[in-house]
């Protein structure tokens, strides 16, 4: 059995097996972490053995501060400098030159490197063991759900971790937003659990991918398809009227809809954006076990972190 609850002695063990070159599956307020000693490139190997990741799709490595993640960049402008004293630690991943110690293998071969220092205490507590920084991508299979519970990771991963701390369920539930800068203006290479509106106060208004201007391109690895149920997904409007069935599971932002389904998932009875991103991959994760083929999945309002949730399921729904 490789999961345990998160204990300050299961939390040394873990920092003692990463330094060692081992994996450990852990929780952040995000999504669990897949975790290997960053300066260790053949440790950093098996995360995309574990995963089934392609080498191309670089890693974001985890500090327990952001004195110390400051020293994973080799430059950090200003604007990038007020986002870390802002909102270190949390949801939020900087891209910037990178340091020279930085293994090729994290950064897939690019200059640059993403980086974050995770708002949890238990993956605080563990990078601080560990004394160095934490290469975790999602701990989920490549292209599968992400995980919000231990449960998750076991039930894709299996035996592959050597450990997997059990935090309970993530508080965030999606992954990080991604920001990098180009000629001093934020660029949103992945929008996540940090809203846009809460960077843009602070650096100012962001470079949007895809938008005409500056036509940033979206972030290595972030693939079309991506974050896929094993059903198909279809994005409707709320309320519209569609074909239940035995096969069809229907997510809903706050409303159950009329008809029959084989499940039912509720994101949220209030409408609220941050109560639904909570619970988003739970809910697929429901949906995708009830056996349901296609599921219809309603569209939530694309600000604050509606637009982490729309972005994922966008990429559920993609053929
Ligand atoms: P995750 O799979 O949630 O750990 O996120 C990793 C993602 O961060 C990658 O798939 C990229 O999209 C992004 N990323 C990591 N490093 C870089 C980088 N140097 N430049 C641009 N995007 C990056
Ligand atoms: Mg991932």
């Amino acid at each position: 059995m490789n999961r345990r609850k998160a204990t300050p002695a299961s939390i040394i063990k873990a920092a003692a097996l990463l330094r060692a070159g081992g994996i450990v599956a852990f929780p952040t307020e995000t999504v669990y972490g897949l975790g290997a000693d960053g300066l260790n490139p053949e440790a950093c190997a098996r995360i995309f053995e574990i995963k089934g990741r392609p080498r191309f799709d670089p890693l974001i490595l985890h500090e327990c501060s952001a004195a110390r993640a400051r020293k994973l960049f080799s430059r950090v402008p200003k604007p990038a400098l007020k986002l870390m004293k802002r909102f270190w630690p949390g949801p939020l991943t900087l891209v910037l030159p990178k340091a020279r110690a930085i293994p090729d293998i994290v950064t897939a071969g690019l200059p640059t490197v993403a980086v974050r220092v995770p708002a949890n205490p238990h993956a605080l507590a563990l990078i601080k063991a560990a004394r160095r920084p934490i290469a975790a991508p999602s701990a989920n299979r490549f292209g599968a759900l992400s995980p919000t519970s231990a449960a998750h990771v076991k039930n894709q991963l299996g035996g592959g971790p050597d450990l997997i701390i059990d935090g309970g369920r993530t508080r965030i539930g999606v992954e990080s937003t991604i920001i990098t800068f180009a000629r001093g203006r934020p660029v949103l290479l992945r929008p996540g659990g940090l809203p846009l509106e809460e960077i843009e106060k602070i650096a100012g208004p962001a470079v949007r991918p895809g938008k005409a201007e500056g036509e940033a391109p979206p972030a290595p690895g972030c693939l079309k398809k991506h974050y896929a149920p094993l059903a198909r997904l279809r994005i409707i409007a709320p309320g519209q009227k569609v074909k239940g069935g035995a096969r069809a599971g229907y997510l809903a932002f706050s409303k159950r809809p009329a008809g029959r389904f084989r499940a039912v998932r509720v994101l949220s009875r209030r409408g609220d954006l941050r109560e639904a991103a909570a619970g988003l991959f739970a809910a697929l994760h429901k949906l995708e076990s009830s056996g349901a083929r296609l599921i219809y999945a309603e569209r939530v309002p694309a600000h604050g972190l509606g637009r982490a949730i729309m972005d994922r399921l966008r990429r559920a729904s993609a053929k």
